[in-house]
C-alpha cells in the first residue's frame, strides 16, 4: 500500500516546532550518532510525530532532499525524504519507518551531498530501482517501487540508519578527493570539542544511546 504524508497531517496533531535548545539539529560528520545503527521504532507518538514534522522543517531549511534520525542524533530507524527538496510539493513527501530495502536492481553512479558533510560531493554508485517497504506516520506498512533520484534519496537515508555515510561508498579517485574536506570536518569537529563548544564522543553517544522520547 502506497500513502503519502501532508504536512497538515503533523499540524493537525496540534503540534508547533521547537526553537529552543532542546531544539533539533542536524549534526555534522564526525559526530558518532553517525556511525551507529538505529534501532527499530517501536512505538509512534506524539513525540515521535513531533520528531519528523521538526525533521521535515530542517531537511528544507537546508535545501536537503532526505534527513535520516541518526543524522538529528536521534536513534531511531527512521528517516524522511522530498526528492523534489520543495516544501509546497507536499505529495512528494514521505516519512519511512522502520524501512527494508527489498529489491535493487541495476547500477547508476551520480554525484551525491549530504547534509551532515555540507560542501562535499562526489561520485556514488548506487543500484537504480529499489523496492522499498516501510511504515508510515499511521503505522501502516506500504511499498515503493523507485528509481533514478527517488531510489538514489531512499538508499542514502537508509545508508544513514546503518552508520554508512556516502564517501565510504565513493569509488577510490573520488574518495581521494574527499578526504581532505573530511579531515577539515574532523580537525573542526575535534577543535570544537577541545575548546568545550560541544560534549566528548563518549557523552554524545550516551545521550543518544538512552534518548526516550
Ligand atoms: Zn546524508
Amino acid at each position: 500500500m502506497s500513502s503519502t504524508i501532508a504536512p497538515q497531517d503533523f499540524l493537525e496533531q496540534g503540534v508547533s516546532v521547537s526553537s529552543g535548545a532542546d531544539a533539533l539539529k542536524i549534526v555534522p560528520h564526525p559526530h558518532p550518532a553517525l556511525r551507529r545503527k538505529a534501532k527499530p521504532v517501536t512505538e509512534i507518538n506524539a513525540a515521535l510525530r513531533r520528531h519528523v514534522s521538526e525533521m521535515f522543517e530542517l531537511m528544507y531549511a537546508h535545501e536537503g532532499v532526505g534527513l535520516a534520525a541518526t543524522q538529528v542524533a536521534r536513534p531511531w530507524r527512521l528517516f524522511v525524504a522530498n526528492p523534489t527538496g520543495e516544501a509546497d510539493q507536499t505529495d512528494q513527501q514521505q516519512v519511512f519507518i522502520n524501512p527494508e530495502i527489498v529489491r535493487q536492481t541495476g547500477s547508476e553512479t551520480a554525484e551525491e551531498g549530504c547534509l551532515s558533510l555540507p560542501q562535499l560531493f562526489g561520485d556514488v554508485r548506487r543500484a537504480k530501482q529499489i523496492t522499498v517497504e516501510a511504515f508510515d506516520l499511521n503505522g501502516e506498512l506500504f511499498t515503493l517501487e523507485l528509481d533514478e533520484l527517488p531510489a538514489r534519496v531512499v538508499l542514502h537515508e537508509f545508508d544513514h540508519l546503518e552508520g554508512v555515510m556516502f564517501p565510504d561508498r565513493m569509488t577510490p579517485a573520488e574518495k581521494t578527493k574527499a578526504d581532505p574536506k573530511l579531515a577539515d570536518f574532523e580537525h573542526a569537529w575535534r577543535k570544537a570539542q577541545k575548546s568545550g563548544e560541544i560534549p566528548d564522543d563518549r557523552t554524545l553517544l550516551k545521550a543518544f544511546e538512552t534518548f526516550k522520547l
